[in-house]
């Protein structure tokens, strides 16, 4: 592996929903949590949850702490498909990736948070030359974002980042560019 230059453009790649099926793998544990049939969670879900009978950030983190300490929830998410192979493909083509994850925000689970997260990346072969826990997702300075969460979309755009909206049912109402998979991804960032 050749040392990181300078004038490599960097990519700051989000985990949850971008790189980790968060949704699909949220929804199972969430099915424990309530005792209720998986299927009767809808899989058309908004941000914060709701769909799923989560009314207010007290519920939503009471479920992300049982999630993430009685479940692993961040070292047992599938990847989505084509993280591996196309994040290993702009890497070799010339661009630096950066990991930009806001999974710090349940207080005292951050060692958890953090060796899950990076077991997780190992395990799945995943290319990354930095990884940043970071809620301000535009001080870490990317020339191109890949995000779903569609508050940070929008806030990024505003900052004048270019952003590539990674699309799934939290983020429908975000205008292009979006991408509905990595090979999307990868062409628009090629394209660039
Ligand atoms: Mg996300």
């Amino acid at each position: 592996m050749n040392m990181p230059e300078k004038n490599k453009p960097v990519i700051g790649v989000d985990l949850d929903g971008v790189c980790a099926d968060f949704y699909g793998r949220m929804r199972e544990i969430a099915a424990e949590w309530f005792e209720r049939p998986v299927d009767s969670l809808s899989e058309d879900v908004s941000y914060g949850l709701e769909e799923w009978g989560i009314s207010d950030t007290k519920q939503y983190e009471s479920l992300h702490r049982f999630a993430l300490n009685q479940r692993q929830l961040f070292k047992t998410m599938p990847m989505l498909p084509g993280a591996r192979k196309y994040l290993r493909k702009l890497s070799d083509d010339g661009y630096h990736i950066r990991i930009v994850t806001h999974r710090l925000f349940i207080h005292y689970s951050h060692a958890a948070a953090v060796q899950q997260t990076v077991a997780w990346l190992d395990g799945h072969g995943i290319p990354y030359w930095d990884l940043c826990f970071m809620k301000e997702k535009s001080a870490v300075g990317a020339d191109i974002y890949v995000e779903d969460n569609p508050h940070n979309v929008l806030q990024l755009r505003e900052k004048g980042f270019a952003t590539i909206c990674f699309a799934n049912s939290t983020n429908k109402e975000i205008p292009s560019p979006r991408a509905s998979g990595w090979r999307e991804v990868y062409d628009i960032i090629r394209a660039l």
